[in-house]
C-alpha cells in the first residue's frame, strides 16, 4: 500500500494527525460511561486465544450484565493484515456493550490483570489500548470514525490535550522505549517544518 506518510517507526507509518488532533486530557469513565466499548472490538487470533484461556478467571470478573457464556463472546474470525497474525476476531455487544465492559464502564480484561497484579493491558486487546490512536493499513493514526461516534472526548470543549500528549503510554507500548524517542524527535521536526512554511509564506 502507497502512502505519502514520510516516517516509518517499528514498521508503521506515522500520520502527523497524532501530533495535532484534539483529544481529552485522560480518560474519565465516570464522564464518559466508556461509551468507546460500546461496540467492540477486533483483537488479533493470539489475543482471542489468550482471552479464552482465562475465561474461568474472567467470568469471575464480570457482573450481571455481562454474559458468562464464553461461546457469545466472540464473532466469528476473519482475514486481516492490519493484525499480526493475519486472522482478526471481534467481541460481541451485549447488553449495548462490548462483551467484557462491566456496568461501570470498565473493562473486565484490564479489572482481572490488574486485581491479579499483573500487567495491566495483559489481556486487553491491542485495539482497546490504542483508541484513540489506531493502525489502519500500516499507518498509525488517529481512528476519527470511532472518535466521531463519542459524545464526550469527540467535543471540543472537553478537548484540552492532544492525542500525542494523552497516548504517551499507549505509544510507548505500540513503538517501544527507543521507538518513542524517535516519535518525539520527528514531531519535533514536523513542528519546526511546520513554522518555517509559516514565515516562508508571510515572507512571500
Ligand atoms: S476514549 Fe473517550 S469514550 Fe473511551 S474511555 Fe476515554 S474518554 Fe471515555
Ligand atoms: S475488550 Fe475491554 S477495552 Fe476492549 S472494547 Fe471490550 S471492554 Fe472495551
Amino acid at each position: 500500500m502507497e502512502h505519502n506518510f514520510e516516517k516509518i517507526i517499528n514498521g508503521m507509518y506515522i500520520d502527523p494527525l497524532i501530533f495535532t488532533t484534539k483529544f481529552v486530557k485522560a480518560c474519565d469513565v465516570c464522564l464518559c460511561s466508556g461509551e468507546c466499548c460500546y461496540y467492540g472490538v477486533y483483537t488479533d487470533k493470539a489475543d482471542y486465544e489468550k482471552i479464552l484461556a482465562e475465561k474461568d478467571k474472567i467470568i469471575k470478573y464480570m457482573d450481571d450484565s455481562q454474559t458468562k457464556d464464553s461461546g457469545k463472546w466472540f464473532e466469528e474470525p476473519e482475514i486481516d493484515n492490519d493484525f499480526p497474525s493475519g486472522i482478526a476476531v471481534g467481541t460481541e455487544v451485549h447488553n449495548g456493550k462490548c462483551v467484557f465492559l462491566d456496568k461501570q464502564g470498565f473493562c473486565t480484561l484490564q479489572k482481572m490483570a490488574m486485581a491479579q497484579g499483573e500487567f495491566k493491558w495483559k489481556y486487553k486487546p491491542l485495539y482497546c489500548i490504542l483508541f484513540p490512536l489506531v493502525i489502519f493499513e500500516g499507518v498509525l493514526t488517529i481512528d476519527d470514525e470511532h472518535i466521531d461516534r463519542m459524545h464526550f472526548c469527540s467535543k471540543s470543549q472537553n478537548q484540552s490535550s492532544t492525542v500525542f500528549d494523552c497516548t504517551i503510554n499507549e505509544l510507548k507500548h505500540v513503538l517501544g522505549e527507543q521507538g518513542f524517542e524517535e516519535l518525539v524527535r520527528y514531531k519535533d521536526e514536523y513542528f519546526e517544518g511546520l513554522k518555517q512554511e509559516e514565515s516562508e509564506v508571510e515572507a512571500a
